[in-house]
């Protein structure tokens, strides 16, 4: 009659933790938000760092129209990971949100609901209704970005149409007026008829687009003068010949340049003599209809600064107009000479200026020309242009007419051509005062990352135009001055003016301007003689001056800040209009560092569009994979190229997701009843592989805190990752299971793995928590021992165990013993699938080792079998291997393994000699019946 067999399983220390293997991020990411918000996170983060030691970063405001998509999400995630990141460093790192209100796109939405400005509703309460919407619109996308787990002052972002913000903007235009910087003038700028406004640069944008590409003839008026020039008898008319794809800026004509150095041909090409730079000679007659160079006759060159002041005459009307000398004449395209119209093209408008050109504008704001224009009067622009090329025709100087597709400027917003059209507008002067050559130097001092961030905005500062910043608009800051009604000049008090508007607008919002009476502003005999200007400043420039609204302002930030954060678009957009208006206030850039991001395209490098049905809205993601997963693929895409997003992407970031959360879910589970306070494992007396992971989890600490200060999160995954799949994962974790389940719960053994396991549990929440920011929060919880009450209170794990000496048994020991283990598995792997094992702890192993691998493997003496997790493993010479063992991919290396005939230990299922051997413990071993004494079970390796 047997007796009932002894139950062992209530002696094993299993893990339990209540930190739950499904994540459910959907479910639990909100609760976790809730504590966080009402807890005032963010505040008690920002109460515990010293404010002298801070990192500020001002945050580029989104456009407050329209739910966030998921490149708004990858901006402020980039931003919150950084923040996070420099706050456990210990840094005072505030972070405040801020929306831009003022502009078009917001007009458009109530023109939409209430009609238009001026027409069906008055411009206050147009303003009124902008004002509202916008309200709305930064309530939306205020939830959206808080879900995604951003810790920020969200319950005091910095908002453009706030009355302060509203009131800095013109404090900021007043400083800059100050500093000399604003001019006016009638200059082209470019012009959509469709918003009826001018654009600022980065709201233009290049596409194809077909125009009438024209060779057309000038006239030469003096034919005894250029034929002196060109050393002939005059022998009739000559004409000089311009090439251009804008027929329809002909009636502003008022000049031709040619470039002083290059030489220019009189050709004879049908009975016509006509002058064209030498090296497009044969491209020209080309176009014309020659067939080779016999075709026609090159008379005479001459260098095209003879030709400097000769007069020609305007194809269809009577004005004559001079050819000047200019040095943007290229021979990439055309004639060598140069259609010019001073009032349709900045480079016309410089040489024109250069020559006292009139500057006279025929075209409206609607993009015809005004009625009293000859010929073409009421004509929207771009229709007049067959009827141009009519007229040219009828009068014999159309020389050829063809189609062109080329890159042309169009509107960001209406995706139509754009004029470039001279209107009176305000300007922020790039030569004035020497505003290029400043913010050029400035650039200099500033870090930009990627390197390549640095020559992309020199050179478009060393390019650009003056920054037109006067928008004729009905919602936005205006640009709070007076002129001079007859002469236009500003009011010699302007900055006085503008500091008393600034404190109405402070307590009324920018309609105190346009309630304002002239007579409040002014001596009621200089009322009567100015006039308020009516337009609005440029957004670009509202949100450029936040480095004087919100940095300058708010007490827990000051200017300069530490960085900027954007889309690689910005170097055009808003790191320029922050960084000319930064240096024409305050001499200086805005910022220290500057870090760009690209953009998001789908799995194939598409741009997302609804018609091509690959979008990823943010708010999908989080509801079915939780905001932790879309955190963590933005930390796992290189965020400096463009970032690929599609379903099956994120479906992959979450199977990384829970490797990761299943590695700590391993480690809370088998820290459950340890007590770092009184059952941490002195240095000197932990094993030596709980002491080799321990060093490993250091070693990538200062790998991910370097990676952190350089911003490199894709590293900081991969590493972590790696680090929960690779060292833990398949090795270490893996190895300790035994000694955790079957030794004594109080022992060394088993307490120094603990001890192991506590100080890469500390380290790790640490590590994740600015990328899976709910995750390490929640792990936090679970976390033996006294801590603060979120892993955002606190800073890098510093705790690490210092161990005396070098150990013999160093990294490259166990990467060694990792290799043998390696090929071992394989082995066990093999004789499985013949069916001569069934687990590994049936099996016996003999390993045949050359001299070098038998010095390293009998250090573990007899615990060798607990790194391979075999009942038994034996070393032997590699000369005494027998026929029957394997070789292995290591040369020094050769395995048998035979199926064990000891009994099964019912504890620990080791099977060894001695088991049963004592009648207290029956079917138990010798090492089980220790571990269940006081004396408990004696390891110094594994
Ligand atoms: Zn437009
Ligand atoms: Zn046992």
């Amino acid at each position: 009659m047997s007796v009932a067999e002894p139950d062992y399983k209530h002696t094993l220390n299993l893990p339990t933790t209540e930190f739950p293997m499904k994540a459910n991020l959907a479910q639990r990411e909100p609760a976790i938000l809730q504590k966080w918000l009402d807890s005032g996170l963010y505040a008690k983060m920002l109460k515990q760092r010293d404010p002298s030691k801070s990192f500020l970063l001002n945050d580029g405001p989104p456009y407050a129209n329209g739910d966030i998509h998921i490149g708004h999400a990858l901006n402020k995630i980039l931003k919150d990971m950084v923040v996070k990141s420099k706050a456990l460093s210990g840094y005072y790192a505030p972070f405040i949100p801020g929306w831009d209100c003022h502009g078009l796109p917001i007009e458009l939405q109530v023109e939409k609901k209430i009609g238009k400005a001026g027409v069906k509703v008055d411009a206050k309460t147009f303003r009124q209704h902008c004002r509202e919407y916008a309200t709305t619109q930064i309530d939306i996308q205020r939830k959206s970005f808080k879900r995604l787990g951003i810790l920020a002052d969200w319950d005091n972002p910095y908002i453009t149409m706030d009355f302060a913000f509203e009131a800095d903007i013109i404090r900021s235009l007043g400083k800059i007026v100050q500093n000399g910087h604003l001019v006016r003038g009638d200059r082209p700028v470019h012009w959509c008829v469709h918003c009826g406004s001018a654009l600022a640069e980065a709201e233009v944008e290049y596409m194809d687009k077909t125009s009438d590409a024209i060779d057309v003839a000038f006239d030469v008026v003096d034919i005894n003068k250029v034929s002196g020039i060109f050393n002939l008898q005059p022998a009739g008319p000559i004409s000089i010949v311009i090439w251009t794809t804008t027929p329809w800026t002909l009636p502003a004509n008022q000049a031709v340049a040619v470039n002083a150095k290059l030489e220019y041909s009189l050709v004879e090409y049908n009975a016509r003599r006509m002058i064209v730079a030498s090296q497009l000679v044969t491209p020209f007659t080309t176009r014309l209809g020659a067939e080779k160079i016999a075709d026609y006759k090159v008379l005479s060159r001459c260098l095209g600064q003879q030709l400097e002041h000769l007069l020609l005459q305007h194809p269809f009307y009577e004005r004559q107009v001079p050819v000047i000398l200019g040095d943007h004449v290229t021979l990439d395209a055309g004639t060598g000479c140069v259609h010019t119209a001073p009032a349709h093209g900045t480079e016309d408008y410089i040489a024109g200026k250069h020559y006292n050109l009139p500057i006279d504008n025929p075209v409206d704001a609607n993009g015809c020309f005004v009625p009293q224009t000859p010929l073409f009067g009421g004509q929207y622009v771009f229709k007049a242009n067959p009827l141009i090329i009519e007229t040219l025709k009828a009068s014999g100087h159309l020389l050829s007419a063809a189609k062109l597709t080329h890159s042309y400027p169009h509107c960001w917003r209406h995706k139509e051509p754009l004029i470039f059209r001279a209107t009176p507008q305000w300007f922020i002067s790039m030569e004035a005062q020497g505003l290029r050559t400043a913010a050029l130097d400035a650039i200099k001092d500033v870090k930009w990352i990627p390197q390549w961030g640095e020559a992309r905005i020199t050179g478009m500062v060393a390019g650009r135009p003056d920054w037109c910043i006067s928008r004729q608009r009905t919602w936005g800051t205006p640009l709070a001055l007076l002129i001079h009604k007859e002469t236009a000049a500003l009011h010699p008090n302007t900055a006085e003016i503008i500091e008393t508007v600034a404190n109405l607008v402070e307590k009324n919002g920018v309609q105190a301007w346009f309630d304002v009476e002239l007579s409040d502003l002014l001596p009621a005999d200089e009322a009567t003689q100015y006039q308020k200007v009516t337009d609005m400043l440029d957004v670009w420039f509202d949100s450029g001056v936040v480095h004087a609204c919100v940095a300058d302002k708010r007490p827990e930030m000051h200017s300069p800040v530490d960085l900027y954060l954007e889309g690689s678009d910005q170097h055009r957009g808003w790191f320029q209009s922050a960084l000319l208006s930064s240096v024409a206030m305050k001499q200086c850039a805005p910022y220290k560092q500057v870090l760009t991001h690209g953009f998001t395209v789908d799995a194939d490098g598409k741009k997302m569009s609804k018609s091509l049905g690959n979008v990823v809205a943010p708010e999908k993601v989080i509801q079915a994979l939780g905001a932790d997963v879309l955190r963590l693929w933005v930390a796992a895409t290189d965020y400096r190229g463009e970032l690929r997003v599609s379903d099956e992407i994120l479906k992959r970031t979450s199977d990384a997701y829970r490797r990761i959360r299943n590695t700590a879910r391993f480690l809370l589970a088998n820290l459950d009843g340890f007590n770092p306070q009184t059952d941490m494992v002195a240095p000197e007396q932990m094993l030596q592989l709980d002491r080799w992971i321990v060093e490993q989890a250091q070693k990538l600490q200062t790998l991910v805190l370097e990676s952190y200060e350089n911003y490199d999160f894709l590293i900081i995954y991969q590493q972590v990752h790696n680090f929960c799949s690779d060292e833990l994962g398949s090795f270490y974790l893996d190895v300790i299971k035994d000694r955790q389940y079957t030794c004594k719960t109080d022992g060394v053994p088993r307490r120094s793995a603990q001890t192991a396991l506590f100080h890469i549990a500390e380290a790790l929440v640490r590590w994740i928590a600015p990328i899976l920011s709910f995750t390490a929060d929640e792990i936090w919880q679970y976390l033996p021992g006294e801590r603060a009450e979120s892993v955002f209170l606190s800073a890098w794990y510093t705790e690490f165990p210092k161990f005396a000496k070098p150990s013999q048994m160093d990294d490259t020991y166990w990467r060694m013993v990792l290799q043998v283990r390696t090929e071992v598995n394989k082995v066990l792997e093999a004789a499985r699938n013949n069916g001569v094992l069934g687990s590994g702890l049936e099996a016996e192993l003999t390993l045949y080792c050359d001299a070098d691998l038998l010095r390293i493997l009998e250090q573990l003496q007899n615990e060798l079998r607990f790194v391979l997790i075999t009942s038994q493993a034996q070393i032997a010479p590699v000369a005494m291997a027998n026929a029957g063992a394997v070789k292995t991919e290591i040369p020094g290396l050769q395995i048998s393994v035979t199926k064990s005939e000891h009994e099964k230990c019912q504890r620990c299922w080791h099977r060894t000699e001695d088991v049963n051997q004592n009648s207290d413990y029956p079917h138990i071993c010798n090492r089980c019946v220790d571990n269940l004494s006081e004396v408990g079970e004696h390891r110094v390796y594994a």
